[in-house]
């Protein structure tokens, strides 16, 4: 199932895992990747390794990422796509859909989004539409003031649905969510979405921090012409104190662990135990775990990881 050795049918449909080059991958981030690598090997998809570093990058975190996937045996179809090279297609896109008039500038800061009276029925945070009706002398006189516009997407919709494989038909609200940060830069919804749908992908895993944004990267996905990808948001790995594990958790990185003499394989079986593909202390490698691999008998719930695991 890993190292195949023909090169892969480009036509194929694919699965990804997309991390931040923002530092070293945890044990949460890995386990997500284990999972992509699962979902996309086991239903005969091409598996796609992207870099998402439009934002915040460590110097040298994209390849010690890439070590450590290749170290648990995660393998992928080349090329690793970085976004900082598809800056130009992103911009082309939101040119596109502005020439479609799908979109508007926007001119609010964070403060005034929150602070301004919201539609009915909208959640919290969601755009209140403040500058989707603005006319042009309005417009004109909020440029002269200086402070450069986001651009965001016209949405035809209040909400929209997604298929995930763990949660079923998820329902989320959609609202004018931004495609263009004020800085010019092109945002984390347009770009991952862009990328999916030119790369072919039709299977998102990743952490169920990420469901309530579905439906929104969905919708675009369709505004695009394309269909949107059956999801999996698999549930994320906690610290003791219930909160989303980071690095500040202490030993939490491969790099970290080895320090302390637990070597990649049994970091891979303790992720294998927690996710029911193996027994504890039983040597696993993702072969093994693809031939048992049931999406239906994930677990739903977070995995606590504290120190412990490791004694
Ligand atoms: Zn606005």
């Amino acid at each position: 199932m890993s190292a195949h050795q023909s090169p892969v049918d480009p036509a194929l449909p694919a699965g990804r895992y997309a991390p931040s080059p923002s530092g070293d991958l945890h044990v949460g981030n890995l386990r997500t990747a284990v999972l992509a690598w699962l979902f996309a090997r086991t239903s005969q998809r091409r598996f796609l390794l992207r870099m998402e570093n439009l934002d915040r990058t460590a110097v040298g975190s994209d390849q010690r990422q890439i070590d450590d996937l290749h170290a648990l045996g995660i393998d992928w179809d080349p090329p690793v796509v970085y976004q900082s090279d598809r800056v130009q297609r992103y911009q082309s896109v939101i040119d596109e859909l502005t020439a479609r008039g799908q979109t508007f500038e926007c001119f609010c800061t964070r403060r005034e989004i929150l602070e301004a009276p919201s539609a009915p029925h909208s959640p919290p945070g969601a755009y209140p539409g403040t500058c989707r009706h603005l006319t042009d002398a309005q417009r004109d006189e909020k440029r002269a003031s200086g402070r450069p516009p986001a651009i965001r997407i016209i949405a035809d919709v209040d909400e929209f649905s997604v298929l995930d494989v763990l949660h079923g038909e998820y329902t989320g609200a959609v609202d004018d969510f931004v495609i263009q940060r004020g800085d010019g830069t092109p945002a984390y919804n347009l770009a991952a979405v862009v990328d999916d749908a030119e790369q072919g992908v039709d299977q998102v895993v990743r952490g169920d921090d990420l469901l309530s944004s579905a439906p929104r990267q969905a919708y675009l996905t369709t505004l695009l012409g394309h269909a949107p990808p059956v999801y999996a948001h698999v549930p994320m790995v906690l610290n003791d104190k219930n909160i989303r594990l980071s690095k500040r958790d202490g030993a939490v990185t491969l790099a970290d662990l080895a320090t302390r003499g637990i070597d990649t394989a049994t970091v891979l079986d303790h992720i294998a135990v927690s996710l029911n593909l193996a027994d504890p202390g039983e040597r696993v490698t993702l072969v093994d775990l693809a031939r048992r691999f049931d999406p239906t008998r994930l677990p739903t719930e977070p995995w606590i990881l504290t120190d412990d695991e490791w004694r």
